[in-house]
């Protein structure tokens, strides 16, 4: 690795995280309007060939070491594992953030293809809530998509619990519960202001201080050293599993954060509330050399800025949703 991502806080990015499509079958409340997305066109969205290019471009020259895979839903992409075999093997951490219910279908393949780790996003066990958060009645097929996750040998396999408060936070232990029995890694995530809806209030998030209160109180939770990852971890005591929780809101963690974005257009982005977008696909189509694009992402992750403020009045919120920015 010759030249590696350093911002101008002493910050070094090692994380990726490439959305490879805005398109989804679900619209989840807190991510996306339930009418009148406009997905891009087919030919705006990077070629297989151009994400490749650009994910050996930043492992091999950049130092990025792991890359996640996400979306929109990643599995209504054609030919996904055809992409999965190609960037595993990069020399790279590589994983899937995916709302598990086509997993039946793909999970075999995805193994097949190289893929090791997945996450699986759930936010409830209740069918009729579950109908209002994503607008689909597909319950069963994620909770069967989780099966099919472990079955295909996937590990660690995540579920990522969205809290929010009034909606879902009556099934913390719930999903407590859920994860001990089955084995999995369950992640509670706090709401972020990035849904389309912009029903976001602080009121609404459910904080990572009440999360292991309320979970501790009943399966005793110690903290686990903690990476560069943005999940805080915690184990239970008597050895039944982990969670993490992702606390954007509350606990930000920019001053540590090391991730940078590729969005399905091709827009290099330094910060998931970023404003700025580095158009990379404009400059891969028009003949730009390794050592330009290299100087377009340098250029974007030295003007990074030392963290979001959700929490301050001068908080803009970024003009596109979760779903659109690559979540
Ligand atoms: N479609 C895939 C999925 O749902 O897992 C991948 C894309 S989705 C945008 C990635 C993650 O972002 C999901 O775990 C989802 O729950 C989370 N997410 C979306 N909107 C969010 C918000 N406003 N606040 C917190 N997390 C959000
Ligand atoms: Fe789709 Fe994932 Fe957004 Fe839900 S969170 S609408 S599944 S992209």
């Amino acid at each position: 690795m010759e030249r590696p991502l350093i911002d101008t806080f002493g910050r070094r990015h090692r994380d990726l995280r490439i959305s490879i499509t805005d398109r989804c079958n679900f619209r989840c409340t807190y991510c996306m309007p339930e009418e009148g997305m406009q997905w891009l066109h087919r030919n705006d969205i990077l070629s297989f060939e151009e994400i490749e290019r650009l994910a050996r471009l930043l492992v091999e020259r950049h130092g990025i070491e792991s890359i996640r895979l996400t979306g929109g839903e990643p599995t209504v992409r054609a030919h996904l594992p055809v992409l999965v075999e190609k960037l595993a093997a990069l020399p790279v951490d590589l994983a899937l953030t995916t709302n598990g219910a086509t997993l039946r279908l793909v999970a075999h393949d995805l193994a097949a293809a190289g893929l090791k780790r997945i996450n699986i996003s759930l936010d409830t066990f209740d069918r009729d809530r579950f109908i209002a958060i994503t607008r689909r009645d597909e319950l069963d097929k994620v909770l069967d998509g989780i099966d099919a996750a472990l079955e295909a040998g996937l590990a660690p396999v995540k579920i990522n619990a969205v809290m929010m408060r009034g909606v879902n936070d009556d099934e913390l232990l719930d999903f407590a519960r859920f994860g001990r029995e089955k084995g999995v890694v369950v992640r509670f995530i706090e709401f972020m202001p990035l849904d389309a809806d912009q029903n976001w209030t602080n009121e609404s998030v459910v904080t990572a201080a009440e999360i292991v209160e309320r979970i501790g109180s009943v399966h005793p939770l110690e903290p686990m050293p903690s990476s560069n990852a943005p999940a805080m971890r915690y184990r239970y005591i008597d050895g039944q599993g982990e969670i993490g929780i992702v606390a954007s809101v509350t606990n930000a963690f920019c001053d540590t954060c090391d991730r940078v974005r590729l969005t399905a257009e091709g827009k290099f982005r330094n910060c998931l509330f970023g404003l700025e977008e580095y158009d990379v696909r404009g400059l891969m189509r028009s003949g730009a050399s390794d050592d330009e694009l290299s100087a377009c992402i340098e250029g974007a992750v030295l003007a990074k800025w030392a963290g979001h403020q959700i929490n301050q009045v001068q908080f803009i919120r970024p003009h596109k949703s979760m779903s659109q920015i690559g979540g």
